[in-house]
């Protein structure tokens, strides 16, 4: 029986690198049911709302959603759709790899991590005010909890466990904010105790930051709050080719969200040459959460031998290709591999 996904195109380049995507995924021979539903300023349009209830009920239902880049106004409009799904549905996993590819120019070529960034909580918790009328200042508030703490930390060794990735690095800033981020640390060195088969390390994040530019091939799965989180990730996105070429996945109990880590990019949208490497990959981790290992590998190393054949890469790669041209390469080779039923 097929698996059903909700699938949101999302907005700018969304619809082309989604639908090159669901063509990738399909031919690695998955049997998903795709449930298409709208959501951004497309939906804004078509359903007068940037999330409508269809698409939430959706994917209530299915538990799993394949979604592209989604349009949010700056400094005003409707709040993010992306942080709404996250208080909707609790995702409170962020999980993006970060492993170099072979034939592209990038400053190293050992880069194999992951960063598990903590979702809901810390100053992205959505307090936030001007403390006069004059707004002359304003404050934020920062929200931990033990409970936060554990089930990310929790996750992020099993992540770990699950993936044979040995070392865990929790990473910090107690020095300085000492109830809040000493609270992430030391859940973190109590949970620890419980994985004697995984190494674990803990490191203030401004340290990291300048350890990841230096030598990235150091690092293994990062735990961290949600600010350090989103800084970090982008970093380390940028440590293997840039936002383009990363996925990330919105875990929570009761679903989980896959995605490009990268925007709508409405300076090339329509003109059919976005690159969908981002989106593909995202599909390849859920197929890894759907219990596929199998066909995530496959989907996944299609991509990388494509991208390390330099041909039909699109023009963010240095190429003249188009995301047609590259989808397509890309469904041969999985069709190539296909083990036979
Ligand atoms: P948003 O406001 O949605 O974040 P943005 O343009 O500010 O959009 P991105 O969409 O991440 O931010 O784009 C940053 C740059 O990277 C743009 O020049 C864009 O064209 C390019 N870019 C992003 N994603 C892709 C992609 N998948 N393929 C090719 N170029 C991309």
């Amino acid at each position: 029986m097929p698996m059903r996904v909700t699938l949101l195109e999302g907005d700018g380049i969304g619809p082309e690198v989604v639908r090159a995507a669901v063509q990738a995924i399909d031919a690695t021979g998955a049997a998903i049911a795709w449930d298409p539903r709208p959501a951004g300023a497309g939906a804004v349009v078509t359903h007068g709302a940037p999330l409508p209830g269809e698409t939430l009920e959706s994917i209530r239902e299915s538990r799993l959603c394949l979604k592209g880049p989604l349009a949010t106004p700056i400094g005003g409009g409707y709040a993010s759709v992306n942080v709404a799904l996250r208080r909707e549905f609790d995702l409170y996993a962020n999980v993006r790899p970060a492993r170099t590819f072979a034939g592209l120019p990038a400053r190293y070529d050992n880069v194999d991590l992951v960063v598990v960034r903590e979702n809901t909580q810390g100053e992205y918790s959505g307090i936030e005010h001007y403390i006069d009328p004059s707004r002359s200042a304003a404050e934020a508030i920062s929200i931990i909890t033990r409970h936060g703490c554990d089930r990310i930390i929790r996750f992020a060794f099993d992540y770990a466990r699950a993936n044979r990735r040995p070392r865990v690095t929790l990473v910090h800033k107690a020095n300085i904010l000492k109830m809040t981020s000493g609270l992430f640390l030391e859940t973190g060195r109590d949970i620890a105790k419980a994985y004697p088969d995984i190494a674990f390390g803990d490191l203030i994040v401004d340290n990291t930051a300048m350890q990841l530019v230096r030598d990235p091939s150091r690092f293994d799965v990062i735990v961290t709050t949600n600010l350090f989180g989103d800084i970090l990730s982008d970093l380390t996105a940028g440590l293997v080719g840039g936002l383009g070429l990363v996925a990330g996945a919105n875990i929570g109990e009761s679903a989980a969200i896959f995605e490009a880590v990268h925007g709508t990019a409405p300076d090339i949208a329509g003109r059919g040459v976005a690159n969908p490497t981002a989106v593909m990959l995202a599909g390849a981790m859920m197929l890894e959460h759907m219990g596929d290992s199998d066909r995530a590998a496959r989907l996944q190393a299609a991509v990388r031998r494509v991208i390390a054949a330099g041909k039909d890469l699109t023009p963010d790669l240095g190429g003249s290709g188009t995301t047609a041209r590259f989808t397509e390469r890309v469904t041969a080779a999985l069709q190539r591999d296909r083990p036979a039923t």
